[in-house]
């Protein structure tokens, strides 16, 4: 095995004195933490430098969808290194670049025509939006300009991504730099409160009002379906996306589809919103799409939005980025739904997401876990003392945290969304891993908490 270079000390000396951290309160990250110094990494496991191993519970920020390093994916793109690592994709074209569109609608289904390749989740919506804005000014309705999203939402960090997120903590700094949206009620509940199954349809009522009033000003409604991942792991029923679905087509707006986290077959499909056997006129995609490997995404969009560019100059979308389609990051994310199509592994995943909610429901035992609950591999629970039902993230809660360090000391390592602990697993994971997990958790709650 190769060492690294540098000592674990010499690498955290360096860490501490140049790099900032995302998302991360820094005073208090160079004063207490001791971050995990990863060297390697392979399927679930990310290895310190100095030997510890760790289960990456949460897919390394929810990208790691066949798991670290898988060989299939490293040979793809060993092999596209040999002989084109990049060049602009304007007036250019390349294999990688056209196989995986095609492959990638395939997928996708007979609802998408298009791909716009970028770099992450937040570009992919940026772009999902500003196609979706000018969509409305080549059809001759430069009225309808304004976006719809849900409270709670989470759509990234660019300006126009973070404008239609509601992730106070992250942007209420940004004040008036970010423009107005209409906001919906999640269909998950009222803040604050654990709802009943039927919540989604008052939420529905309330959206249908607002939106039927001001259609005219509706470009387009944008949403994470089936689960707000950064609202906290927030879920609605299908339901709820199927009636959205038909109240766009009543008053003329797009149907934007986030689909950066829940996307990838996570849900137990390849869409999540096609488990509401609807289809979105734009579906945006990162984290699973590379496998983790590189930064790629693209945004896939119906027949009748492509159309609407087909003009000259000024009906064209000027938007791109330098590495806009990478034939690296292409060759491997093709190479995924490679591996997705061979391995059946969307058919496969049902024992182990089953192995997951039961695992999680038995956790719900314990007197501080509240709301267990999941879809497909994506599980997650709330945690407050007894009788308490905080049903959103308080990022400023250190709940999670304290179990969080209990799993880190037993060789899992899970970030917490405040109060909420999650676990986001790769679809090969087996039943047994799942397990493992769950008894680790088992005992780490019993350390933060107390017993059972
Ligand atoms: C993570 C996320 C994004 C942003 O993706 P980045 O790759 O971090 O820019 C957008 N939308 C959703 C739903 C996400 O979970």
């Amino acid at each position: 095995m190769k060492k690294s270079m540098l000592s674990r000390d010499e690498i955290l000396k360096l860490d501490k004195k140049y790099v900032w951290h995302p998302y991360t309160p820094m005073k208090r990250y160079l004063e207490e933490t001791d971050p995990i110094v990863a060297h390697r990494a392979e399927g679930l496991y990310i290895y310190d430098v100095d030997g510890t191993r760790y289960f990456d519970a949460n897919g390394s920020w929810w990208v790691s969808i066949l798991g670290h390093n898988h060989p299939r994916l490293m040979e793809a793109l060993r092999r596209q290194s040999e002989t084109l690592a990049h060049c602009s994709l304007a007036n250019v074209t390349h294999e990688p670049a056209a196989v995986l569109a095609e492959k990638l609608i395939e997928f996708c289904g007979p609802g998408f025509s298009r791909v716009f390749y970028s770099d992450d989740g937040s570009t992919a919506v940026e772009v999902a939006l500003r196609m979706a804005y000018q969509y409305w000014q080549l059809r001759g309705r430069p009225e309808k300009n304004r976006f719809v999203a849900l409270s709670g939402a989470f759509h990234g960090e660019t300006l126009a991504a973070a404008s239609v997120s509601a992730t106070q903590v992250f942007h209420k700094v940004l004040g008036p730099l970010l423009f107005d949206c209409i906001r919906l009620p999640s269909p998950a509940g009222p803040a604050g409160e654990q709802a009943d199954d039927g919540w989604y349809e008052q939420a529905f009522a309330a959206a249908e009002k607002v939106l039927t009033e001001r259609k005219g000003e509706v470009a387009g409604i944008i949403l994470e379906p089936l689960v707000q991942g950064a609202a906290g792991m927030l879920m609605h029923p299908p339901e709820y996306l199927a009636k959205l679905r038909r109240l766009c087509d009543e008053i003329d707006a797009l149907f934007i589809a986030d689909e950066v986290f829940v996307g990838y077959g996570r849900t137990g499909r390849f869409l999540a919103h096609s488990h509401a056997g609807i289809s979105a006129d734009i579906v945006c995609l990162a984290k699973g799409f590379s496998g983790g490997v590189l930064p790629m995404a693209a945004t896939v969009t119906s027949q009748r939005v492509f159309e609407a560019f087909l003009g000259g100059p000024s009906q064209t979308l000027w938007y791109g980025h330098s590495f806009t389609g990478n034939p690296l990051g292409a060759a491997v994310a093709l190479e995924v739904l490679r591996v997705f199509e061979e391995q059946n592994l969307i058919g496969n995943m049902k024992e182990a997401a089953w192995a997951l909610e039961t695992g999680l429901d038995s956790l719900g035992r314990h007197p501080f876990v509240h709301n267990p609950r999941h879809h497909g591999l994506i599980g997650a629970f709330n945690l407050a003392p007894p009788g308490g039902k905080n049903r959103d993230a308080d990022y400023l809660s250190d709940a999670g945290w304290r179990l969080s360090d209990e799993l880190k000391k037993r060789g899992v390592f899970a970030r917490p969304l405040g109060n909420v602990m999650y676990f986001v697993l790769p679809l090969n994971v087996r039943v047994c891993e799942i397990d493992e997990l769950i008894g680790i958790c088992e005992e780490s709650l019993e350390s933060a908490f107390g017993a059972m």
